[in-house]
């Protein structure tokens, strides 16, 4: 269903369902929005931008409280329906709803911070910034964390003045309804929020409407034919929040289960389909190396896989659809031809959906190695020889989203840090699990330098500068040339 001016709807072109990937159970089915309803979403949302605007902040404060209230108050339901939706396993899923409600503590204390009205008293009066939203925001969403990170993007919007039509990912409708009807309950006027849903059609129809912003997270391929679609629309403000091809550099560490622990948090959780998984394994040669690459692949291989619902409960899911499933799989395989080898073997679990078991591939010496994003369970290994090379290997992409290093000298860390190209970069500490507290943006590809997390306020809202004098006055000196006539 769409949710148009406050009204749910039924009417749409195409027909698109999302299933259960654990089951393959069908979970929704609905119609595509089409240019009609687009337009009634944006007429709606333009309709309501002048009064939600002026509503003061701390009205608008107040309905985003009620939503993380009701979010709160029904956090294990939609858990549950996030882990039947996408797969994940149910602390996985937990863990998205509690970045959900942990979102308008960040998103307030930013809003005051990066773009409150700061006054600066000069001899030629007052210096005044201010910010002011931009009008009808486009939120699209990926279908890895429905609900949090378009939420990462709904409640700054909001508490900015703006208003939105949010084109959720065609595989996870439901969350998307589910959290629209809790802004609802919320109070959130009509036509604050609309809500179309639709795939890959709907998504260009919508950037094509007369919208004033497009606030996107999902992969480079379609950030980039946004950014083309943009081409001289400078009017149009854009953030785009893209994939990457992570590395994690591991040298001398004493506590190898500790070191395992963090790799396979940082290339497994949510099967793989975190934008901040890390891809490339750069080991070091130190003594300790082999006993920990044992390590890694042994407990990699002992990660149990299985539905949110099965006891024990599992680390993770499955992919999110079959058509992923193949395409890590047919990964394996090219990258296998290419002279990788596989130390940990990917395989189909159950006929006819996509449960995948890890893989690890050691491309150490291979040349030409794509510089692709994977989006699943599958990491590659580079054994290095020294810091530098390690360093080389970690640089050479254009992605430039997260990167660890896990290391127990702090002066490798000091060296490393200012020259390793990403948004994120942790020392021992998984690559995945971003704080709210921080930017959450890359480079390369990965972003176009509008980082969301803690910064999305900024590109939420835009700075009007003023000089402000109470009353004109005639200066005593006059610059040369110039007499006033009476
Ligand atoms: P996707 O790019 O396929 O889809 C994202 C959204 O864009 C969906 O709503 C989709 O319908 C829409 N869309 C697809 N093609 C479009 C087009 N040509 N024009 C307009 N809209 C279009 O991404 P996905 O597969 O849902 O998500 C996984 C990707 O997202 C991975 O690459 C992952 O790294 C990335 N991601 C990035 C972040 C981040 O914050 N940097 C976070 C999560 C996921």
């Amino acid at each position: 269903m769409h949710y148009i001016n406050g009204i749910w709807v039924n009417a749409g072109g195409q027909e698109f369902a999302s299933v259960n990937p654990a089951t393959g159970a069908e979970i929704y089915r609905g119609k595509s929005a089409t240019d009609v309803e687009i337009r009634q979403a944006v007429a709606a949302a333009r309709a309501a931008f002048p009064a939600w605007a002026a509503l003061d902040y701390e009205d608008r404060l107040k309905i985003v409280h009620k939503f993380k209230d009701t979010v709160e108050a029904k956090k294990e339901e939609l858990a549950t329906l996030i882990a039947q939706e996408t797969g994940k396993a149910l602390w996985d899923a937990r863990s998205e709803v509690a970045a959900v409600i942990a979102k308008l503590t960040y998103a307030s204390e930013a809003y005051a911070e990066r773009t409150g009205t700061k006054t600066r008293t000069s001899p030629v009066g007052n210096a005044v910034v201010r910010h002011y939203p931009h009008g009808v925001m486009a939120v699209y969403g990926p279908y890895n964390f429905p609900a949090h990170l378009p939420n990462g993007h709904i409640q700054p919007a909001l508490l900015a003045g703006n208003t939105i039509v949010f084109k959720p990912s065609e595989q996870t409708p439901k969350v998307a309804e589910w959290t629209v009807k809790q802004w609802d309950a919320a109070g959130l006027p009509k036509g604050v929020l609309n809500l179309v849903q639709g795939e890959r059609d709907t998504g260009i129809a919508l950037a094509n409407a007369e919208i004033d912003g497009l606030l996107f997270t999902g992969s480079s391929a379609t950030g980039k034919a946004l950014h083309k679609q943009f081409g001289g629309r400078p009017e149009i403000i854009l953030a785009l929040e893209m994939g990457g091809n992570n590395p994690l550099i591991v040298y001398d560490i004493k506590d190898i289960p500790a070191a395992v622990h963090e790799t396979l948090l940082s290339a497994f959780t949510g099967t793989g389909q975190r934008c901040t998984c890390a891809r490339r394994l750069m080991v070091v040669d130190w003594p300790g190396a082999k006993s920990y690459i044992d390590s890694l692949i042994k407990s990699a291989a002992n990660l149990k896989i299985g539905a949110y619902d099965e006891t024990p409960e599992p680390f993770m899911g499955p992919l999110i659809s079959v058509r992923e499933a193949d395409r890590i799989l047919a990964a394996q395989e090219s990258l296998e031809k290419m002279g990788g080898k596989v130390l940990l073997r990917a395989k189909k679990l159950r006929d006819g959906l996509p449960f995948v078991s890890p893989a690890i591939i050691d491309m150490t010496g291979v040349k030409n190695v794509p510089d692709e994003e994977y989006f699943g369970p599958l990491l590659q290994l580079y054994r290095e020889p020294d810091i530098e090379k390690a360093l080389e290997r970690a640089n050479c992409t254009k992605f430039g989203l997260s990167a660890s290093v896990f290391c127990d000298n702090p002066a490798v860390f000091q060296q490393l840090k200012p020259r390793i190209k990403a948004g994120l970069v942790n020392y021992n500490r998984q690559t995945t699990g971003a704080s709210g507290a921080g930017p959450f943006g890359g480079l390369g590809i990965s972003g176009n330098h509008r980082p969301a997390g803690y910064y999305s306020a900024d590109y939420c809202a835009y700075p009007v500068a003023s000089v402000e004098v109470e009353h004109l006055k005639l200066p005593e000196k006059l610059p040369p040339g110039m007499k006033i006539e009476s």
